[in-house]
C-alpha cells in the first residue's frame, strides 16, 4: 500500500510539473505591439507598381553567356522612374553591372550602418509550363486581388515593397536615424557570387560592420501549422547550410555475362543505402523554441508535449521525421540525387557514382558532414569529394533576444496586430549568408502572406501575392525604417 501510495504522490508531482511547463512555454515578447500611426496607403497605387516590375523577365543564369542583362538594365530604368527620389538623392554605386548598393546617409554617423537585401533576379518559368499559368508570367496581371507573375514573391516583392517605403520617406522629409544601406543582387538564385558576395567583400575592404541585416527567407505563413488559426510571421534567425558530395567507386568493366558478386554500381548502390539508413542525428531545440513562439495559439496538447521535450523528445522525434517539412527542421538532411553506373544495360561499369545533396543544421558543418558520411559509408573503396567545389556552413543564429527580433516582431504586430510572431530557421539559402562576417544580427523575413497555394508558385507555375499582404509588406519596410536607431 504504500508503495502505491508513493507512486501516487510521484504522478501528481510530475503531472504538476509537466502543467507549470506548459503554462511557462510562450514567447518572451512585448504583450502588445507599440501602436503607431503609419498613415494612408494606396493599395492599388502599390500593386501596380509591382506588377509593372514582374513585366521585365530579369533570369539569372549560372552559365555566363547565357546570362542577359539587358531586361536587367530596363528593369532599373524602370525603377528610376517609378523612385525618382530614391534615385536623386541616394547615392549608389553598380556592382558587376546590374547590382545595385544604394547608401542612405543617416544622422548619426558612429553608430554602424544597417542593410536591407532582396535580390532582382528571378528564376526561369519551366519550359513547358507558360501555358499552366493562369495568367502569362511576365505580363505583370493585377486580378482577383492577387499580383501576378515571375518574381512576385520571390523577390521583386523584396526590392520594390523597400524602394516603395524609401521614396515615401523621402517624400516626407525623413531623414534616418543612422545609415542604412540598400542591396540589390543580380544572381541570387544561382550562387550570388556577382552580387551579394561581391558588396560583402566591399564592405569587408571598407572595414564597415553592420548592426542589423534584414534579407527575404521567412514570410507570413497561412494555414502552415496544423492546429494553429491565426498567421505566423516566419522570421528566420539563420538559415541551413549547403553540400553535395559525390560517392564514386571503380570496377573491372568488361561483359556483363560474368559479373564479380558485386559491380561498382552496386557498391555505389550500398553506400547510399547505408546513408538513407542511418539518418543524421537529432537537434529539436530550433523546433521547441518556434513552438514557444506560438505559446497559447497552438492546441493544448501540443504545447504539453513541446513544452516537455526532455520527457517526450522521442515521441515528438518520431512525430517531426515522419514529415519531410518538419524532418528539415531538425537535423542534417539526406538526399540522393544523382546517381550513374554502365552506359548499357550488358556492360559492367568502369566507375558508377551518386551526388546526395545535404542541407545542413547549425551545429554541423560541411567538414562533420563529410566525416560523417565516411563513417556510415565504412567502406574504403567508396571514394567520397565535394561534388562541383560548392558548400556552405550553416549561418550563424541570431538571438530572438536581440533589439532587431524585438523590434520586427513589433513592427509585424503593429502594422497585422492578429499575426503571431515565431522564430523558423530558413531552409533554403538566401544571400544573407554571405555576410556572416560583416553583418551582427541577420533576419530573413518579408511581411508577404504565403499559403500552401503560394507555396507552389514560388520557383512554380502562377507565383502570386496578395495586394493585401503586399501592402502590408511595404508598411513593414516603412515602420522598420523609422525605427532604425533602435535596431
Ligand atoms: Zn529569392
Amino acid at each position: 500500500m504504500k508503495f502505491l501510495k508513493w507512486i501516487g504522490v510521484l504522478l501528481v508531482v510530475l503531472a504538476v510539473v509537466l502543467l507549470v511547463r506548459t503554462q511557462q512555454f510562450k514567447p518572451v515578447l512585448d504583450e502588445q505591439a507599440s501602436a503607431v500611426d503609419l498613415g494612408r496607403w494606396d493599395e492599388q497605387y502599390l500593386a501596380q507598381g509591382l506588377a509593372k516590375s514582374l513585366t521585365f523577365p530579369t533570369v539569372s543564369s549560372g552559365d555566363p553567356r547565357e546570362f542577359d542583362l539587358q531586361p536587367f538594365f530596363a528593369f532599373q530604368e524602370y525603377l528610376k522612374q517609378r523612385f525618382p527620389k530614391t534615385f536623386a538623392q541616394i547615392p549608389y554605386e553598380v556592382i558587376n553591372e546590374a547590382t545595385l548598393l544604394f547608401r542612405w546617409q543617416g544622422q548619426d554617423t558612429s553608430r554602424n550602418p544597417i542593410i536591407l537585401l532582396s535580390h532582382q533576379d528571378v528564376v526561369p518559368v519551366i519550359p513547358g509550363t507558360e501555358e499552366e499559368w493562369t495568367y502569362p508570367p511576365y505580363a505583370g496581371t493585377v486580378a482577383d486581388g492577387y499580383i501576378w507573375g515571375r518574381g512576385a514573391i520571390d523577390d521583386k516583392a523584396g526590392v520594390v515593397g523597400i524602394l516603395e517605403a524609401v521614396e515615401r520617406h523621402l517624400a516626407e522629409g525623413f531623414v534616418p536615424p543612422r545609415t542604412i544601406y540598400l542591396a540589390f543582387g543580380h544572381d541570387e538564385e544561382v550562387g550570388g557570387n556577382l552580387g551579394a558576395v561581391a558588396i560583402a567583400d566591399l564592405f569587408k575592404q571598407r572595414g564597415e560592420t553592420l548592426d542589423f541585416l534584414l534579407d527575404e527567407g521567412g514570410v507570413i505563413a497561412k494555414d502552415m501549422v496544423p492546429g494553429v488559426e491565426k498567421r505566423i510571421a516566419l522570421i528566420g534567425p539563420g538559415e541551413k547550410g549547403y553540400v553535395s558530395l559525390k560517392l564514386s567507386a571503380r570496377g573491372t568493366g568488361g561483359h556483363s555475362s560474368m559479373p564479380p558478386m558485386q559491380t561498382a554500381a552496386g557498391r555505389v548502390g550500398r553506400a547510399v543505402h547505408r546513408l538513407e539508413q542511418h539518418p543524421f542525428p537529432v537537434d529539436l531545440d530550433y523546433t521547441v523554441e518556434f513552438m514557444r513562439f506560438l505559446g497559447e495559439d497552438q492546441p493544448f496538447f501540443q504545447r504539453l508535449l513541446f513544452a516537455n521535450a526532455w520527457l517526450f523528445s522521442p515521441l515528438l522525434t518520431t512525430v517531426l521525421e515522419n514529415n519531410p517539412a518538419t524532418n528539415a527542421g531538425i537535423r542534417t538532411t539526406t538526399a540522393v540525387t544523382m546517381l550513374q553506373g554502365s552506359v548499357r544495360d550488358n556492360v559492367l561499369p568502369i566507375k558508377a557514382s551518386a551526388v546526395v545533396n545535404f542541407r545542413i543544421l547549425p551545429g554541423d558543418t560541411v567538414e562533420s558532414v563529410m566525416a560523417y558520411v565516411k563513417e556510415v559509408v565504412d567502406d574504403p573503396a567508396i571514394k567520397i569529394a565535394p561534388y562541383d567545389g560548392f558548400g556552405s556552413n550553416p549561418s550563424p543564429v541570431a538571438d530572438t533576444s536581440s533589439a532587431g527580433f524585438q523590434v520586427l516582431s513589433d513592427v509585424v504586430r503593429q502594422v497585422s496586430p492578429e499575426t503571431i510572431v515565431a522564430p523558423r530557421l530558413v531552409m533554403a539559402a538566401t544571400d544573407a549568408r554571405h555576410f556572416s562576417e560583416v553583418a551582427k544580427n541577420s533576419y530573413r523575413f518579408m511581411g508577404v502572406e504565403v499559403s500552401p497555394r503560394e507555396l507552389a508558385g514560388i520557383h512554380g507555375t502562377d507565383e502570386r501575392v496578395s495586394v493585401s499582404s503586399y501592402t502590408e509588406a511595404v508598411k513593414m519596410y516603412y515602420a522598420l525604417i523609422a525605427r532604425a536607431d533602435e535596431l
